[in-house]
């Protein structure tokens, strides 16, 4: 039955770049492997290509769609997706942490907002322990990249403690409408066993692997320094780990991260500007 609610034109400054070739559709939910188990969650489901998939493959979909237009015209199809909850949100700002645990979460990225989204899924990895997910091809590289690599940084170190990934394919611009200005790939994460590497405190942990990539030109104990860790305590950890004190953050593993983390306070907060004075 045609859809009664009109098509609304794509959004550039939403990342609407709409999926119109059905076997990247199919090797997306193939490689997820969704079962009739299954719990889903898909971010940005644009006109639904991914979702009419997904519903066909899951126990349950929450597919959540910033669009209020692309909402209403999803809408219009929920009579043929009874069992896809369609919610116009933003994911960003969505309370994942009510969906259930072993949630997969499968998407095309608004490649805008790909990191911050990537960001909040990782940190929350207890609860999703599949990603299959469409971002921009530098993302990819930047997730898959190894110590040395240009691409090797915070999401890097970040995405691979938390999980394995893999670049599993590249997708042509011409499977998009409109098509896409950079390129694309679908990547596999998958969550590792608790206890694999313990990080101790996460948001910690975080702050020293962004602290350290902070300024890359720096030698790492200075980009600490910088962002606020005592200088001596750095050196000292890294001669415990065995590491020169010049080294800088690209050439450390995820392991080295992990350990330096362990070894090292978090800084004592600056005083903020008014209580300063
Ligand atoms: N899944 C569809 C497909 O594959 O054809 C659309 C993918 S398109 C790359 C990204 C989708 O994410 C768009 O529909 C866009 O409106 C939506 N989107 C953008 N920002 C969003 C946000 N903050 N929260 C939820 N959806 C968002």
């Amino acid at each position: 039955m045609p859809n009664p609610s009109p098509l609304p034109p794509p959004l550039k400054r939403l990342g609407q770049n709409f999926l119109i070739d059905p076997n990247i559709v199919r090797k997306i939910v193939a490689l997820a492997g969704v079962t009739p188990q299954d719990n889903v969650l898909e971010i940005g489901p644009g006109r639904g290509a991914l979702t009419e998939a997904l519903a066909a493959a899951a126990a349950r979909v929450v597919a959540i769609e910033i669009d209020p237009l692309l909402h209403q015209y999803l809408m219009a199809r929920q009579a043929e997706w009874p069992n896809v909850e369609l919610i116009c949100a933003d994911a960003l700002e969505y309370p994942t942490a009510t969906l259930p645990v072993g949630t997969i979460v499968v998407a095309n990225l608004p490649y805008y907002i790909s990191t911050p989204l990537l960001f909040m899924l990782l940190a929350q990895r207890n609860r999703f322990p599949r990603l299959v997910l469409m971002v921009q091809e530098e993302v990819a590289d930047r997730l898959a990249a190894k110590p040395g690599e240009e691409a090797y940084g915070v999401l890097s170190v970040m995405a691979q403690y938390a999980a394995e990934i893999t670049k599993a394919f590249r997708v042509s611009a011409n499977c998009f409408r409109p098509r896409p200005d950079v390129g694309s790939a679908v990547v596999s994460l998958r969550v590792k066993e608790a206890g694999s590497l313990d990080c101790g405190n996460y948001a910690d942990f975080n702050a020293l692997v962004k602290a350290g990539f902070a300024h890359r030109r720096k030698t790492l104990v200075n980009s600490l320094r910088n962002e606020g860790y005592s200088q001596g305590t750095v050196v000292e950890a890294l001669a415990e780990m065995d590491l020169q004190a010049t080294v800088r953050a690209e050439t450390l593993s995820v392991a080295q991260f992990v350990e330096l983390a362990r070894l090292l306070p978090a800084p004592t907060p600056r005083p903020c500007a008014a209580e300063r004075q």
